[in-house]
């Protein structure tokens, strides 16, 4: 059914009782075109863009628990596009256009939200870093907008910018960033997949690939053995274990990473923010709690919980940017497992198995690139061939060098 304007009164003069499942609850069949391990956003996406772009809609989603159970329901729901090296920035600049069309698109309501997004900088060396980023987002034709603390205070006057330690000299906007309500991502695309056939198969773990001399042939699963002809692995922080299931070892670290929510307050945070001394980012959801979130926890673990220690620090960089909210009370904190990788950035791209496509490396920054991630991933299983904003996005940069290293740290997954 299409949602609408009329739907929602015929609906609701009717004592709601003629809307119908969002999905479906298939049973596997015996053999698809293709197989998408992992129903989070990016998984969901791909088989949507797979089945709306490109024609296939033999395709199943294959989910080790429910859908949002990973981190496509468990991020801070950030989306912005303001990237400074080419091999990042068109691929997010085309996210962010996705974003921008994605509830028409998909006829649901994903509460897409381009509020602003602000990264504070607290001297002299980091605005001249801050108006590098800007010119160069400029360049590729997206909108960013340097600060000073005048127009800065006029957009955020509930920031400490005369901080003993970290006062704050203005920002950079991004305009079209904001937010997007996280878990409505994915009942979207699942909903706009399985409309066109895509069967979505929740609480399935693959435990095994079928491979026949080096041909991907399908994939071993709770329910059995599911044939394929092509396979497509995007299992975000637990990339490593299922692809090691398949012989392959990564440049990839699975790393915790929390998110927290206050009780709901008045209206006050107005954009997305984020402190420049320390990681904290921080924005305000429609019903008022205060979303924020901060570093790793700062160890390899496959556990969707973190620890105190990274609690009080997050709390920490919060109380230096904006003391108020020293004041709001926590409600809720969760944990989410990213897949990080050697230099920051993504990977979307073919195995050495034949037939095996990867998609993974979403570090702290998958939510807003999941439009782009399932457009780019599903256009590489059916054409063969890399979309033309992710041809950087290979997993040899590793070995001949090329790195998308965003933040010029090496490599050290934990820092990026
Ligand atoms: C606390 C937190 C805050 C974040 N904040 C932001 C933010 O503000 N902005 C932003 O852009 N990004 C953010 N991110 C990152 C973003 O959420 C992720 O990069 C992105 O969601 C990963 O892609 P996904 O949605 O496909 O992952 P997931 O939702 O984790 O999907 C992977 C799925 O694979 C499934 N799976 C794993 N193994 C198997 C198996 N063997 N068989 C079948 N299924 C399997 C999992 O159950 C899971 O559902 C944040 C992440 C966290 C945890």
């Amino acid at each position: 059914m299409r949602y609408s304007a009329f739907s929602v009164l015929k609906n609701a003069l009717s004592g709601h009782k003629g809307w119908k499942p969002v999905w479906r609850e298939p049973e596997p069949k015996a053999e698809y075109d293709v197989i998408i391990v992992g129903g989070g956003g990016h998984g969901l996406s791909t088989a949507y863009y797979l089945a709306k772009e490109f024609g296939l809609t033999n395709v199943a989603v294959i989910e080790k628990g429910y859908l949002g159970s990973g981190n496509i329901g468990r991020n801070t729901t950030i989306i912005r596009s303001n990237y400074m090296l080419p091999g990042n920035e068109r691929f997010y600049e085309l996210s962010m256009k996705l974003w921008e069309g994605l509830e028409q698109d998909f006829n649901y309501n994903a509460m897409v939200s381009q509020r602003g997004v602000i990264n504070l900088y607290h001297s002299d060396g980091q605005r001249d870093a801050y108006a590098r980023r800007g010119n160069a987002m400029r360049l590729e034709g997206v909108d960013a907008e340097l600060l000073d603390r005048k127009a800065l205070e006029k957009l955020c006057p509930y920031l400490d910018f005369d901080n003993g330690r970290f006062p704050i000299q203005g920002g950079l906007l991004q305009k079209r960033g904001g937010t997007a309500r996280h878990d409505a991502v994915a009942w979207g695309y699942a909903r706009g997949a399985d409309m066109r056939g895509v069967d979505i198969i929740q609480n399935c773990e693959v435990t095994g690939f079928v491979i026949e001399a080096g041909v991907v042939k399908g994939v071993e699963t709770s329910k059995g053995t599911i044939r394929a002809k092509k396979v497509g692995v995007a299992a975000a922080g637990n990339t490593t274990r299922v692809m090691d299931k398949a012989g392959l070892r990564l440049p990839i670290e699975s790393h915790v990473l929390q998110a927290f929510v206050t009780e709901g307050l008045k209206p006050i945070i107005n954009t997305v923010i984020t402190f420049g001394v320390g990681h904290f980012y921080i924005s305000q959801s429609d019903k008022g709690g205060l979303v924020f979130g901060g570093d790793l926890d700062g160890y390899n673990s496959y556990a969707q919980r973190g620890n105190l220690a990274m609690v009080e620090h997050v709390c920490e960089a919060g109380m230096a940017m904006v003391p108020m909210i020293g004041r709001a009370r926590v409600l809720r904190s969760w944990g989410g497992i990213m897949d990080m990788s050697m230099d920051g950035s993504p990977i979307i791209d073919k195995t050495p198995v034949d037939g095996l496509y990867l998609n993974c490396g979403w570090c702290y920054g998958g939510f807003k690139a999941t439009p782009a991630s399932g457009m780019c991933f599903a256009h590489l299983i059916a054409r063969d061939a890399p979309h033309p904003v992710a041809t950087e996005l290979r997993l040899d940069r590793f070995e001949t060098g090329r790195v998308i290293d965003e933040t010029g740290r090496g490599a050290q997954p934990n820092l990026h």
